[in-house]
């Protein structure tokens, strides 16, 4: 089992200044005092990271849910090399290189129905505050400059902007900050019931009537004032929160019937993730915009963006003609190195027929993750597409602490698992064999009764 890309040189525990680098979502004092040597990853190739010491770890969750192809594919490789030469930046405004154009036209063509116009950001965050932007000003263009207001989902992650952490609805990340939110945004309840749907397999029976909340907000504030609903089609960064059967369906229907326009966040579930291009065809719901990022060039440069439904973009194109018609945009948008990367990317994801792999991976996944089902603390096991999580009961007064134990437990038997709270995730790569997917779930399982 010898997938180290290179051999790194050998680090000692003294070699290397911690303290300049702020490290997000991350707590700082903790690693910098422990140095922990098993967590500074040196190289990766395939399903497979390499520590400084040379330890090999299993990559269970896709770098961050971003790697879906296993690292350093050398199609990937080779046409990032190759666009190095080629042209290493091109301006992003008033001119374009032709690549970006051919990029916009692919990723229209794997979209949903009618999401056929594409604009370019280089992250999740931005592709989200790029949605939100798009959905205000679309009303606005349409004499309906009223609809200001936005409806995310309480544990929702829409990423770390001002716009994405307003309807986002992770506590943690919007507190801290909570005098900066956006005005003007509701949250649906979420999903996320262990009394009702604990150890469900694949989308929960139970929940869809919680899209009913919709109305009751519309009702409070008056359709004419909302601009958009924004969720994950699944929930990836809270831990795996499936949506209930039928759930996405009323939310459009609602939608719908007020003229309120519904974004899905694919960031996690776009590329194949949930056994198809995106969650929308793979809940058979259409929104009208979607964000993507992440797998769109399998995490190698960073890229995201927003697909938007035919009639979104033309009544920006048909609206006043002395302007440009969206002020917004990034000096990287659709940036040589990202879009070759991406290129590449869909020629694997079309040769390779990957978003139907994920969906023969996800049912293998969906075997072995219950299966843990009665080790201790474990309160519940969801999994949706090739994903899934294992929740713990948290220790009194110290949640999340089961969590970061279970992911040390998982290092020591070398596993590289995410932890959210005291729920960890699983999604590891396409390339993932049988027999790592049941090394993966032995090695969580005797993590489980060790943190027990
Ligand atoms: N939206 C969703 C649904 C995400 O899962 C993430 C990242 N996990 C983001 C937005 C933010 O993406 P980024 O970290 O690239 O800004």
């Amino acid at each position: 089992m010898n997938h180290a890309a290179h051999s790194p040189a050998p680090l000692a525990a003294t070699d290397l200044n911690l303290d300049p680098y702020w490290m997000p979502f991350t707590h700082n004092r903790y690693f910098k005092t422990k140095r922990p040597m098993d967590r500074l990853l040196a190289s990766a190739k395939g399903a497979y990271y390499t520590t400084v010491e040379g330890q090999q770890l299993f990559d269970c969750l896709s770098g961050l849910w971003c790697s879906s192809l296993g690292h350093g594919h050398p199609k990937i490789v080779e046409a990032v090399k190759r666009q190095l030469d080629i042209a290493d930046y091109v301006p992003a405004f008033q001119v374009a290189s032709p690549e970006s154009f051919r990029l916009a036209e692919r990723l229209a063509d794997v979209a949903p129905a009618d999401l056929n116009r594409v604009f370019f950001t280089n992250s999740g965050s931005e592709a989200v505050d790029t949605s939100l932007k798009i959905a205000l000003a679309y009303h606005r263009l349409r004499g309906e400059a009223s609809r200001t207001r936005f409806i995310g989902r309480e544990k929702g992650y829409h990423g770390v902007g001002f716009g994405g952490i307003s309807v986002g609805g992770m506590v943690a990340n919007r507190k801290m900050f909570a005098p900066a939110m956006i005005p003007g945004v509701d949250h649906l309840p979420h999903t996320h019931n262990l009394k009702e749907m604990a150890f469900s397999r694949g989308q929960p029976a139970w929940g869809a009537h919680l899209a009913d909340d919709l109305e009751r907000i519309v009702a409070l504030h008056d359709a004419s004032t909302i601009a958009a609903v924004i969720v994950e089609p699944m929930q990836g960064s809270v831990g795996v929160v499936v949506p209930p059967v039928d759930y996405l369906n009323r939310l459009r229907a609602i939608c719908d019937k007020h003229g309120i326009l519904l974004i899905f966040d694919e960031v996690i579930c776009g590329f194949g993730r949930m056994g198809d291009w995106f969650g929308a065809q793979a809940f058979g719901v259409v929104p009208d915009l979607i964000t993507f990022a992440k797998c769109v060039n399998n995490g190698t440069v960073p890229m995201g963006g927003v697909i938007a439904r035919q009639g979104i973009y033309d009544t920006f194109m048909t609206g006043p003609e002395h302007m440009v018609e969206l002020f917004h945009g990034y000096t990287y948008s659709a940036h040589p190195l990202a879009v070759a990367a991406a290129h590449a990317t869909l020629d694997i994801l079309h040769e390779e027929e990957v978003p139907k792999r994920f969906g023969a991976l996800g049912r293998q996944i969906e075997e072995a993750a219950h299966s843990l089902k009665g080790e201790p603390n474990v309160i519940d096991i969801r999994n949706c597409g090739a994903a899934a999580a294992v929740e713990l009961s948290p220790l009194p007064g110290q949640p999340g602490l089961r969590g970061l134990r279970l992911f040390e437990e998982g290092l020591k038997r070398g596993m590289l698992l995410r932890f959210t709270g005291d729920t960890i995730a699983m999604a590891p790569p396409v390339v993932t064999t049988p027999d790592e997917l049941h090394r993966m779930i032995e090695a969580v399982r005797a993590s489980i009764r060790a943190v027990a």
